[in-house]
């Protein structure tokens, strides 16, 4: 089955031939036939319908409205006023947003439809959908197997033609990883590109919001009017947001390089095939590669976890069961023993056993006298980590890399195998630590037929190379 995507769907909208209802229908129908298998929805949103029929009558009263058709999953970690928000954790079971997140006010101001919220890891910690208290999300190309994390939900819901887009956050790849295991492409902006006001914070200075969807032009319209200041994020940046969707650099022009710090010797073939078939593509759109050398990659994975985790530690403390999160019942039946073990039995009860690991080794890492250790120390590696890519971006203007060291795993076979599971998101956290953009391109299948992805990255604010690039693999004549 093809998914339908917004573009096509966007012109017969204004052909006046098809209502958003009318598209909104057919997802909500596709989520009735295909979400008990996948798992991708957690829930169907109560006020989509009534939200299509509103942008219908704007489209009838001439409102220009870009995004009218687009029908979006939102990860359940961003905000919208007066829906659920759990985090895919027990922590936040019955907790109302209270105002919404900027990047969905923004499509939703231009006429996109938000259909309901995606399942994800909770705090979007994990790899694999597989940390969520809604169960696992499954990967649509074959259902034993993970779709990836902590945006999986999102990608499966892409993937399996759910809905046209899904927005993820990536702070170490959650985007990018997801998207390559259910074939579909991830945008993982430049930090700071897109508003994180009403994203739920994990790890404040590497989070971002990025869109999934099935193809360059869909991602594009997303970023378009999601990317731009924002008062409410100070981090937010002030660059003026650029044409993504046309006027894209000629591929001929760019220079990649290919890093040899992200081909390990025992990579599957699969995915260094798709690497090799991706750099042939290109070659023949007249791109021009180097082989580079980003020497402090190795650093990437252990100063992701000490830095992510640190940031979580102290971003999670807010849920104590007094200002945030659930109180559990033993605190509420049995005297606690004074505040710290009331805190103590909440967050006991709220949290799931990575979120705990997290905060504990998050905690440990920020101590008296641990912290020059492991947190001084891993900022100086995230310093180096970005000097590399400096230096690599004054020769070349994109790189081309693996965006995971495997395909899809089935589901509950890296329960036991935590650190290795970690070391799995070598490929994409070092673009967080960087602060850069990078994105996710579907290509071909393994043997097994399980879906297998690219990584572009560029320097900051070059997101519109990434997407002239992706376009160029994925273009009509490619697709053999
Ligand atoms: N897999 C990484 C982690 O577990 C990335 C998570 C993310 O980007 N949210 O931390």
């Amino acid at each position: 089955m093809m998914n339908r995507t917004f573009e096509t769907d966007r012109e017969k909208v204004l052909d006046g031939v098809l209502s958003v209802e009318s598209i909104l229908e057919y997802f909500l129908q596709r989520i009735a036939s295909e979400n008990g298998r996948i798992n991708a929805f957690i829930d169907v949103d109560t006020g989509a319908r009534e939200a299509a029929r509103r942008v219908d009558v704007s489209l009838a009263e001439g409102t220009d409205l870009p995004l009218a058709g687009m029908i979006v999953g939102v990860k359940d970690v961003l905000a919208r006023e007066g829906k659920p928000l759990s985090c895919a954790s027990n922590m936040l079971a019955g907790f109302t947003s209270v105002f919404t997140a900027t990047a969905v006010e923004r499509l939703e101001a231009q006429g996109a439809v938000v259909i309901g919220r995606t399942n994800c890891d909770e705090f979007a910690m994990g790899s694999s959908n597989e940390n969520s208290i809604h169960g696992p999300a499954r990967n649509p190309h074959d259902t034993d197997r993970v779709c990836g994390g902590s945006s999986g939900g999102s990608a499966a819901a892409v993937a399996a033609g759910l809905c046209h887009v899904a927005l993820g956050s990536d702070t170490g790849g959650s985007v990018r990883q997801p998207a390559a295991f259910c074939g579909t492409i991830g945008l993982k902006p430049t930090y700071g590109r897109i508003s994180r006001s009403g994203l739920v914070a994990f790890a404040s200075s590497l989070d971002c919001v990025g869109p999934i969807a099935n193809t360059v032009g869909d991602v594009a319209a997303a970023m378009q009017f999601m990317a731009g200041h924002d008062p409410k994020d100070a981090t937010s940046s002030v660059n003026e947001v650029p044409n993504y969707r046309g006027g894209l650099p000629d591929p001929g022009t760019l220079r990649v390089g290919i890093p040899n710090e992200y081909f390990a010797d025992d990579l599957p073939t699969s995915i260094l095939r798709a690497v090799e078939q991706s750099k042939g593509r290109l070659k023949e759109a007249g791109v021009e590669f180097d082989e580079v050398s980003l020497p402090n990659t190795p650093l990437g994975v252990s100063t992701y976890y000490i830095l992510a985790c640190a940031e979580a530690s102290s971003n999670l403390a807010r849920y104590d069961g007094v200002r945030y999160g659930s109180r559990s019942s033993v605190s509420q039946t049995d005297e606690a023993n004074g505040i710290a073990d009331f805190y103590a039995r909440n967050r006991t009860a709220g949290f799931g056993e990575e979120v705990k690991r997290r905060l504990m080794l998050g905690t440990y890492v920020l101590s008296a006298g641990y912290y020059d250790k492991y947190y001084a120390r891993a900022q100086a590696a995230r310093r180096l980590i970005k000097n590399d890519f400096d230096k690599v971006f004054e020769s070349v203007d994109v790189l081309l890399t693996p965006v995971t060291p495997t395909t899809a795993y089935p589901i509950g076979t890296r329960k036991d195998r935590v650190l290795e599971t970690y070391q799995e998101d070598i490929f994409t956290v070092t673009a967080n630590l960087a602060g850069i953009p990078a994105i996710s391109v579907p290509i071909g299948t393994d043997d097994e037929g399980l879906p297998v992805g690219v990584q572009l990255l560029s320097h900051h604010f070059n997101e519109r190379s990434l997407l002239a690039l992706a376009g160029e693999l994925l273009s009509e004549s490619n697709k053999r």
